[in-house]
């Protein structure tokens, strides 16, 4: 065996002891270009460094992706921003990429009726925001009111309102869907009073503040909730027709106008 063969072996072991994949992987075609191109030796030492970082951050992104749970397609680049004429395509670029807001722990608040891309524009803030290296989790507001009513129950509610600290934002997808439940209630209000002025809310509804007293309840509860979800939010009202029924429609139109041996060509 050659002494370069055993040195390979030996680095390769104690870069897997420092958990250093990436330079593992080019350390000896970066040895040998280094050699063949006279490189100084800083150059090479920052070239595997500079690699394996870049890598790290690659998959740190795609870890938070993965833990985000937002649907893959529903991305900015796909998001229409013509059918919601009065929502600024500005403002939510200036919310995808600058992150002051999260930092304060303000909030985003989106209204409108079903079909409106609520659910859509806030997951492509969502993915924005990961892409950018922030912590994001979407779930349906029902679901996390579920899991934090057992969590309650079993007496580790501050525990579980703590795990979700680590998320930069908590997407809660259609708030109005909760059900009108005392106690489911008040746990969501909790959420709400928990994060207030330290982690960003992004909460879609189907109905204006006016009908939240259907999901608190209490009106001294619907009040104090409201109260702190908009004291530091952007509020984007959606106040357009279901873009799934005018693509429907559109489809359908443009069915009518075509003669009837070209239908399957139409999209
Ligand atoms: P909401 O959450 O308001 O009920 P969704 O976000 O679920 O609405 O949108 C319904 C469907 O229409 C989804 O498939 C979504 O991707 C699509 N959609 C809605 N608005 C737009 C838009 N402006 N651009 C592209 N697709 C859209
Ligand atoms: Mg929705």
């Amino acid at each position: 065996m050659s002494g370069a063969t055993i040195t390979a072996g030996r680095m390769d072991l104690m870069l897997t002891e420092l958990r250093l994949p990436t330079m593992k992987r080019l350390a000896m075609s970066l040895c040998t270009q280094s050699d063949r191109e006279g490189w100084p030796a800083h150059r090479l030492l920052e070239a595997l460094l500079e690699h394996e970082l870049a890598e790290r951050e690659t998959r740190r992104i795609d870890r938070h992706r993965a833990e985000a749970c937002l649907s893959p397609d529903k991305r900015l680049s796909s998001f229409d921003f013509a059918a919601v004429p009065s929502v600024s395509k500005a403002q939510v670029m200036a919310l995808a990429e600058g992150h002051e807001w999260l930092d304060r722990g303000a909030n985003v608040l989106l209204f409108g009726p079903p079909g409106v891309g609520k659910s859509h524009l806030v997951s492509a803030l969502g993915h924005a925001l990961v892409d950018a290296g922030k912590r994001v989790l979407f779930t349906r507001c029902s679901d996390i009111v579920q899991r934090l009513q057992a969590a309650r129950q079993e007496l580790r509610l501050p525990q579980e309102l703590a795990k979700l600290d680590r998320f930069d934002l908590l997407i809660l997808d259609d708030l109005s869907y909760v059900r009108r439940d005392q106690s489911e209630t008040s746990v969501l209000f909790e959420l709400i009073a928990e994060r207030y002025e330290r982690k960003s809310l992004a909460v879609t509804a189907n109905t204006p503040f006016s009908q939240w007293g259907e999901v608190f309840v209490e009106p001294a509860m619907t009040l104090a909730a409201v109260d702190r979800l908009v004291h530091h939010a952007t509020i984007l009202e959606m106040n357009v027709e279901s873009y799934r029924r005018r693509a429907a429609q559109g489809t359908q139109a443009a069915r009518r106008t075509q003669p009837s041996g070209t239908r399957e060509t139409v999209a």
